[in-house]
């Protein structure tokens, strides 16, 4: 099954993904945890992104659009992906587009996860991040057994340069005029499948899980 999980920053993508990749049995691709990982690592590609990552802005579509086109040629694609935080833009869904159809796939699903404005600058405010596995927890809704630690693998959590306040902002302005678009985009595919990203975590699971059934 070849998945996209779009919504607003801090919508719950990363959340839901790691459930159900595990349930499914596919990987997840996400394109922030994979330029985190190139900041962290200063390779070139890294330090292209850091500034625009920071500024709460989208890093260019060709640097995004050669990283996916690499990551799902990897054998644990084979059975399928779930794309989170790809694509961002309509010229990246055209090169996923064109990308799948060269290899003879087709999306299954896009999932959209919907949250109002004054949720998501709860839960990116308070959300802190494993810097070993990127597993995301919160400060209030999320917290984890110990403080300052991640439950599943013991790495130290932390607050992303991106979701301090003045970072939110950027983001959520970002998404309404360059990301909103592609709601219509898949729409019109008939491919949308809009979840209410509202309640706990486990009830939002739920409903994806029904929507893509
Ligand atoms: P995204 O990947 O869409 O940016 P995340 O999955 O990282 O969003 O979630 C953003 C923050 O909200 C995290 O701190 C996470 O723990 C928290 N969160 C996720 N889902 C819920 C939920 N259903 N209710 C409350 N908080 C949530
Ligand atoms: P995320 O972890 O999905 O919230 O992404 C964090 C940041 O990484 C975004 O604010 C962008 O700067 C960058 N980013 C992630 N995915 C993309 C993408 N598909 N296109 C452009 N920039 C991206």
């Amino acid at each position: 099954m070849n998945l996209i999980l779009l919504g607003p920053p801090g919508a719950g993508k990363g959340t839901q993904a790691k459930r159900l990749t595990a349930d499914l049995g596919i990987p997840q691709i996400s394109t922030g945890d994979m330029l985190r990982e190139a900041v962290r690592e200063g390779s070139p590609m890294g330090l292209k992104a850091k500034s625009y990552m920071d500024a709460g802005a989208l890093v260019p579509d060709e640097v995004v659009v050669g990283i996916v086109e690499e990551r799902i040629q990897q054998p644990d694609c084979a059975r399928g992906f779930m794309l989170d935080g790809f694509p961002r833009t309509t010229a990246q869904a055209d090169a996923l587009a064109t990308m799948l159809d060269k290899k003879g796939l087709k999306l299954d699903h896009v999932v959209c996860i919907e949250a109002d404005k004054e949720e998501l600058v709860k839960r990116l405010s308070g959300r802190r991040t494993c810097r070993q596995c990127m597993a995301p927890y919160h400060v209030l809704f999320n917290p984890p057994k110990k403080e300052g630690v991640c439950d599943k693998c013991g790495g130290e959590l932390y607050q992303r340069d991106d979701d301090k306040e003045e970072a939110i902002r950027a983001r959520l302005v970002t998404y309404e005029s360059q990301t909103a678009p592609l709601i219509a985009y898949y729409e019109e595919r008939g491919l949308l499948r809009r979840v209410n990203g509202l309640g706990t975590v486990e009830e939002v699971y739920e409903r994806i899980k029904q929507a893509i059934s």
